[in-house]
């Protein structure tokens, strides 16, 4: 049997987590990802990294999704220390209403279900154990597992890589593509930066905020916005917490710690794509390393901090930066065939792509190497946004 001949570009963790599911359907498929940088460098490199049991980030109905990511990591981590990047510092989820009391709730319940640790406290003292600085005023209680935390993206993109390239793929990194070949409205092959044309069945973009460029590569208007992803680390007053700070998380931002700093950001849910300051359409070649980020948004974090987490506003700013998560204006990704055949997306995972990445995928592989979809498939289709 002839083996399906698969281009995927684009080396984040979508393209990584794609090529390694690829490559468990043994000897059936050739498949190469390109990599105009390096592997996990972009957003991926930029995320907080959160695969948290239960917080709002992405709804109960995807339960399976959240689980399947993160017990793949996990077992990354117990195959190889440090290969995901796991700091299991738990999670510690802020009810401010009724509505998001209940979402956490159900969380917990399904991440005991799974064999899990957690509690909603309402115990404020017992809150302030767990998180010392914490303003208790105005909030119904907490949700606290110890069991998670947050994960590296980019040791995760790195490590796929590693065990796609073991399972016989290729990965050229610094390796642009510059040219998708249709004929007949079908996917032919494509071309890259260093002169070499290559042949392929399917291509497959996993961009994340240049699919809007890349898409243009086959005439396809992939709906892709970019929201400001301004991430600020803070040097706790004293230098040096003495408790490990949880992920925290509130619907409007979320915090972390970061080595002795903490990282905060503004939550992707709560980006208004028609608001100039949160959403727009740029280039993200242009992005800059670091900085490049908006008084608007510490502004905006530095009184959210006041009012809920007063004993770390006096922290010092160390560092920031600004990145694009690629969203559609419905926030879910967008996944699998388009209307050119042969083209087909892994993208627009905005604020979710390391929760997301390891299930879309495993999903996708599916329906590349069996034309067999899925719920998610069907769920996250391009076809939703025509
Ligand atoms: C500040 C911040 C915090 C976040 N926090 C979380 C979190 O806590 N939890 C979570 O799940 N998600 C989080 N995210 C979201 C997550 O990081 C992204 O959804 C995910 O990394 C997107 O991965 P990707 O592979 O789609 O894109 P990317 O990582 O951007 O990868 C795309 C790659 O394509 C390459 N490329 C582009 N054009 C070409 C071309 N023509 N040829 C070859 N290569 C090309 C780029 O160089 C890039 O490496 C966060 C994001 C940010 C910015």
């Amino acid at each position: 049997m002839a083996k399906k001949k698969i281009g995927i570009i684009g080396g984040g963790i979508s393209g990584t987590a794609l090529g390694y599911h690829l490559s468990l359907y043994d000897g059936e498929a050739e498949v190469i990802v390109f990599e105009k940088d390096t592997i996990g460098g972009a957003s991926t490199a930029k995320s907080a990294g959160t695969v948290c049991l239960f917080d709002d980030s992405l709804k109960n109905r995807y339960w399976d999704v959240r689980l399947y990511g993160f017990e793949s990591y996990l077992k990354m981590e117990a195959e190889e220390k440090g290969s995901a990047g796991f700091d299991k510092t738990g999670t510690l989820v802020v009810a401010t209403n009724e509505e998001v009391e209940k979402v956490i709730k159900t969380g917990i319940a399904l991440a005991k279900a799974a064999g899990y640790t957690g509690e909603y406290i309402t115990d404020k003292d017992r809150i302030k154990e767990i998180l010392p600085d914490i303003s208790t005023d105005n909030i119904l209680g907490a949700g606290y597992t110890a069991d998670d935390g947050y994960f590296d993206g980019t040791m995760i993109s790195n490590t796929y890589a590693k065990k796609f390239q073991k399972n016989g793929g290729v990965v050229k990194t610094g390796v642009k593509v510059t040219e998708v070949v249709v004929e007949n409205k079908k996917v032919k092959g494509l071309k890259t930066d260093d002169g070499q044309e290559y042949e392929f069945d399917v291509v497959v973009d996993c961009t994340g905020p240049w699919s809007k460029f890349t898409g243009e590569m086959v005439g396809l208007d992939v709906p892709i916005w970019h929201t400001k992803a301004e991430a600020f680390f803070l040097c706790p007053p004293g230098k040096k917490l003495d408790y490990t700070f949880p992920v925290l998380k509130y619907p409007e931002f979320y915090g972390l710690r970061a080595g002795d700093n903490i990282f905060i950001c503004k939550s992707h849910l709560s980006m208004d794509l028609s608001n100039p300051m949160h959403a727009g359409q740029w280039d993200p070649d242009k992005l800059p390393a670091t900085g490049g980020t908006d008084d608007y948004f510490i502004d905006f974090l530095l009184d959210q901090l006041e009012a809920k987490v007063p004993g770390i506003v006096d922290s010092g700013l160390v560092s920031s930066w600004l990145s694009y998560r690629a969203e559609p204006k419905d926030f879910w990704p967008i996944l699998g065939e388009t209307p050119v055949e042969g083209y087909m997306l892994s993208t627009g995972y905005g604020g979710n792509g390391v929760i997301e990445a390891p299930a879309a995928t495993r999903d996708l592989a599916k329906l590349i190497m069996r034309g067999e979809s899925t719920p998610l498939l069907e769920n996250w289709a391009f076809k939703r946004l025509l």
